[in-house]
């Protein structure tokens, strides 16, 4: 049942007369609940308590948190039909796709749980004495990776559970031994308190301390800044629009202690179509593509916002087949009355800037905050020199762009902001022929496709979601996948440390029994 009230803890909390209601796009109009925003005492004892729970919960070992992990999958699973239906009215998106993403949710709780349960994700490196070495004896040297401490999540708006209360960040982070304040956010914070109702369930069924987790109410940015700035918060994650993530990483800095921000902040994920990619399957293409653009309301981060070929009679054929294709197509609803209109804003401003032609557009009737597709077409040059093509349009909307030769559309990727993803078309033969478009790409990307469509993340350890900024605030750590541990932890070297009081991970009898490096290497034998 949705009480409107903030987790402290495993503690709800109603102590603000601030309320505010989420919003069902589709009826086009508020929903039942009322929530309480979180007030400052709420934040300040939110984060107090995470900063005790970190004293336990970061030495707790894997195993015990593997089991808080999957314990919240399971809770999760347990809300049942509930989750499902405030998920689809606070969201307009249908049904498949919440159950889709509560699958995705509970699979990646349980694939951080599986790191953890194996062990050797905390990367034990041992350097033994050297005691006789000359001219200096060397000391005894272990290293590991331990969790950073409490971590504020924002959850993103188009992933009302996977990217949210218990997605990614969040899973991540706990798995890493950092607890965890949620900023809710305001579009589904229905969802986001039956999650987080959930978690408190499965931190108390499995003994975690209280205020491993909270999840915070807010309707505005004032709760986020101040957790942001709360000096016992030590990271932050974060996934939605440029200037939201931009503002928490120049507030983050600006700390007497600053602390990493990962944001991930969108992308226009460009696809360079190969002449050889046309001769036999435009067609083909121009209908995935049309599919691509359309998704859940143009609404991915990994939407092909920019589609990059060269001038001439293939090209031309495909955008026709793309037209054709994308006006086929029944727009579906927003997420929110305010992405609609920052989605109908984005593409009025590109439409209108000169040298752009109209390729199609839906033209047909629609309801309230529904997203209709629309396609421009430009020439590479007069790209280059306009900034405000470059821009992400959040919402089923994509520019063609005309490229002379081959040396252009180089140049053209070369002049890309960095970007999540990026894909080239074309059969292997000419791939190879084009290693200069390749590697451009490359430079400009976190995750770069072959013969395929950037839609779809899949959660695997080997995923990169992250890529150069402005996509993210640090191309170095994805946010999707089991690596995305690797945010919340910092190296450790324990020098010359007796062997007893020495963490298990860095024990000479390997009482973990995970795979280290010993003396430059990967073993599990015991020293
Ligand atoms: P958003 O406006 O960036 O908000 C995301 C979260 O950050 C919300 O909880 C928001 O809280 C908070 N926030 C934003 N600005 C803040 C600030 N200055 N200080 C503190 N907290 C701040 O993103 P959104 O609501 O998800 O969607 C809006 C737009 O973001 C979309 O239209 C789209 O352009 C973009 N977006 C991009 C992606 C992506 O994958 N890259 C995903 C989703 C959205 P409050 O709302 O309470 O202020």
């Amino acid at each position: 049942m949705i009480t409107g009230k903030n987790y402290i803890g495993v503690e709800t909390s109603a102590k603000n007369s601030r309320t505010y209601s989420t919003f069902n796009p589709k009826l086009n109009k508020p929903t039942e609940w009322v929530f309480h925003e979180a007030s400052q005492e709420e934040v300040n004892a939110a984060v107090e308590k995470a900063a005790i729970a970190f004293e336990t919960y970061g030495k707790f070992p894997d195993a015990k948190k593997a089991e808080f992990l999957k314990a919240i999958a399971s809770e999760i699973e347990a809300l049942g039909d509930e989750l499902i239906s405030v998920y689809v009215q606070e969201s307009g998106l249908p049904e498949g796709r919440a159950k889709g993403e509560r699958g995705r949710t509970m699979g990646q709780l349980r694939a951080f749980a599986t790191l953890l349960e194996e062990g050797s994700w905390v990367e034990a490196t041992i350097d033994t004495a050297q005691p006789n070495r000359e001219p200096l004896p060397k000391a005894d040297i272990r290293k590991m990776l331990l969790p950073i401490g409490p971590i504020a999540v924002f959850g993103a708006s188009n992933f009302p559970l996977a990217f949210s209360t218990a997605g990614g960040d969040t899973a991540s982070a706990l798995a890493a031994g950092c607890p965890v304040i949620v900023k809710s956010h305001p579009m589904h914070a229905g969802t986001g308190e039956l999650v987080a109702s959930a978690i408190a369930k499965a931190a108390k069924k499995t003994g975690m301390p209280d205020g491993v987790f909270s999840n915070l109410n807010s309707r505005d940015s004032e709760v986020g800044q101040l957790l942001t700035l709360h000096p016992k918060v030590k990271g932050v994650g974060f996934t939605g629009s440029t200037n939201g993530g931009m503002a928490l990483y120049r507030l983050a800095s600006q700390r007497k202690e600053p602390i990493p921000v990962f944001a991930e902040m969108g992308s226009i994920n460009p696809v360079v179509v190969l002449p050889s990619a046309l001769e036999q399957k435009g067609a083909e293409w121009a209908a995935q593509y049309a599919g691509s653009i359309v998704l859940g309301a143009g609404q991915f981060c990994t939407n092909p916002g920019l589609i990059l070929g060269i001038k001439g009679q293939a090209l031309d054929g495909f955008i026709v087949d793309l037209g054709k294709e994308i006006e086929k197509l029944e727009p579906t609803c927003m997420l929110h009355p305010n992405i609609y209109e920052g989605y109908e804003k984005g593409k009025k401003e590109l439409s209108s800037q000169p040298k752009t032609a109209e390729v199609a557009a839906f033209k047909g009737e629609t309801a309230p905050n529904f997203g209709e597709q629309k396609i421009l077409t430009v020439a590479a040059q007069d790209f280059l020199d306009n900034p405000v093509l470059h821009k992400e349009v959040f919402g089923p909307f994509s520019i063609v762009v005309q490229c002379q030769d081959k040396a252009q559309l180089i140049t053209v990727i070369q002049h890309l902001e960095g970007q999540l993803t990026g894909t080239i078309l074309g059969t292997e033969t000419e791939i190879k022929k084009s290693p200069e478009v390749v590697n451009a790409l490359i430079n400009r990307v976190g995750r770069i496709i072959f013969n395929g469509v950037p839609t779809g993340v899949e959660v695997c350890p080997s995923m990169m979601h992250g890529g150069p900024f402005p996509s993210t605030t640090d191309s170095r750590f994805t946010s999707v996948g089991t690596s995305a541990i690797r945010r919340w932890v910092r190296p450790v070297s324990f020098q010359s440390w007796p062997e007893e009081i020495l963490p298990d991970a860095l024990k000479n009898n390997n009482p973990l029994d995970i795979m280290r490096l010993v003396n430059g290497e990967h073993t599990k034998k015991q020293l």
